[in-house]
């Protein structure tokens, strides 16, 4: 597990993201996960889940879905330190991933099995989500989606969390840490 790939990328005398610490605290308990909202060049969602001493990244296009019909892409990004999971902010202009990002969901989460990063190596990870939005089974398959193998589809699996026909990212746009819109955040105080 590297943070070479996140460090390079961005300038931290600029952003206002965490560098993340070389060797991160250990934390007790089960693992987190957060997902971020993005109002990048073009908005879309980050799933992130704690694993190995990291934040293992999918950027998702259309965010997830509570209705277990869509299959929504994931593409895999580059590993993010464990200090991720509390940042909101506005990443500034010309550095990169510029724009707002709240915590639109946060909380802990299970593997199905034992063994997450075998499941990842394998392609398919199931997990459940105890968010204060998502809820319950989802599983994360890998496809080869023209040919590029960091694809995979996130798919709310059928159980007592799942809503057919809804749309969550409409019902519960704001940040789930702090209440606030992307707009709030982008510009405070005003
Ligand atoms: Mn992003």
């Amino acid at each position: 597990m590297s943070l070479d790939p996140y460090q390079g990328k961005r300038d931290f005398r600029q952003t206002p993201e965490p560098k993340g610490a070389p060797r991160p605290r250990r934390r007790r308990g089960q693992p987190r996960f957060v997902v971020h909202k993005h109002a990048a060049s073009r908005l879309h969602y980050d799933l992130r889940l704690e694993m190995g001493g990291v934040l293992k990244s999918w950027a998702v296009p259309k965010g997830p879905s509570v209705d277990p019909a869509d299959k929504r892409l994931a593409v895999m990004v580059e590993d993010h330190p464990l200090e991720y999971a509390d940042f909101e902010g506005a990443i500034p202009a010309g550095e990169y991933g510029a724009g707002t990002v709240i915590i639109w969901d946060e909380g802990s989460y299970q593997v199905v099995g034992d063994d997450a990063l075998a499941a990842l190596a394998g392609g398919e990870l199931k997990v459940q989500l105890a968010g204060r939005k998502l809820r319950g089974g989802w599983v994360l398959v890998r496809t080869k989606w023209r040919g590029e193998d960091r694809n995979w589809l996130l798919i709310k699996e059928k159980d007592d969390h799942a809503r057919p026909g809804e749309d969550i990212l409409v019902q519960q746009a704001n940040s789930a840490r702090s209440g606030r819109t992307l707009e709030e955040i982008a510009a405070p105080g005003e």
